[in-house]
């Protein structure tokens, strides 16, 4: 069976840039009307819708900082009135502000906390509000909703010097899982994506001169960095019937770096 997301209706947060923008764009292409969430830069928004409607899907732009409980609220309210329904939920937005523990400012702290985990649970929060009202509808989906955290690998792996960021994407893990305990009686699958080394610009530093790259790649066993579309593929296939039994996981996308690539050679 094929991934079709025909007739659902998604949205997909911090969309304007990066993964999120692979994301809408695979969805759109599968078939799905997409909503582009962005905090501050409407021309990028509008850059990525208007490359959807070019490729003959649906899409529109809806602004909102996903740390703040009223703005959230009122993106998903102008989405429902505007499609009706919503079926898919990628919790992308997110951000860093690095900084040795002792040198890490409380701000920084809450900055990363506050988009990565809050905006993850308050969006999540609305989607499945608007979901359980939906119920399973016949020839939309076998399911009532599907939800998708875009974690990372620093789920699992600790990273000096990136405390609040490490700490925010471990507590989506179990966030995520909780909730796919809590929601599946009402047959809302709730998954997450966790992408190794993805060229975007929040990693920009990691991959934008020779060396550093060079030093990247010692860390992917693939021998490549990730892009955008590696994951917007594995988000479609996820949030599609294709995939209805897996709930409550983490499918790391990563080029193997997670395989501990220091024991290829040792240990
Ligand atoms: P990115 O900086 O291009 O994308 C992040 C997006 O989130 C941006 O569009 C930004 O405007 C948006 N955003 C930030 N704060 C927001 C807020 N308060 N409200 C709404 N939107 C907000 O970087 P990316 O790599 O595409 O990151 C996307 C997600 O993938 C993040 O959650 C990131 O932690 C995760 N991730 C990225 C990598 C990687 O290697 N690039 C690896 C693992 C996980």
């Amino acid at each position: 069976m094929e991934a079709s997301l025909h007739g659902q209706k998604a949205l997909v947060t911090g969309a304007s840039s990066g993964i999120g923008e692979g994301i809408a764009r695979a969805l759109a292409a599968a078939g799905a009307a997409v909503v582009v969430n962005y905090a501050s830069n409407p021309d990028s928004a509008t850059r990525v819708v208007a490359g959807i409607k070019k490729a003959g899907g649906e899409a529109r732009a809806i602004r909102a900082d996903v740390a703040k409980e009223a703005e959230v609220e009122a993106m998903f309210a102008e989405m429902l009135a505007a499609w009706g329904r919503i079926d898919i939920l990628v919790s992308n937005a997110g951000l860093q502000r690095d900084a040795a523990l002792t040198e890490m400012t409380l701000e920084q702290w809450n900055t990363v906390l506050g988009v990565n985990l809050t905006g993850t649970f308050l969006c999540t929060r609305a989607a499945a509000r608007a979901m359980i009202r939906q119920g399973v509808v016949a020839g939309v989906s076998k399911a009532a909703g599907k939800i998708l955290c875009i974690s990372s690998v620093h789920e699992v792996i600790p990273w000096a010097g990136h405390a609040n960021y490490a700490a925010s994407k471990g507590g989506m893990k179990l966030f995520m899982q909780t909730v796919a305990q809590e929601l599946a009686p009402h047959r809302i699958r709730v998954n997450a994506i966790a992408p190794g080394a993805i060229q975007t610009p929040i990693n920009r530093a990691a991959w934008e001169t020779p060396e550093a790259l060079k030093s990247l790649l010692t860390l992917i066993p693939y021998g490549r960095i990730g892009v955008p579309d590696d994951i917007g593929h594995a988000a479609v296939w996820l949030v599609s019937d294709t995939a209805d039994y897996v709930h409550g996981q983490s499918l790391f996308v990563d080029g193997g770096m997670t395989l501990y690539p220091e024991f290829a050679h040792g240990g």
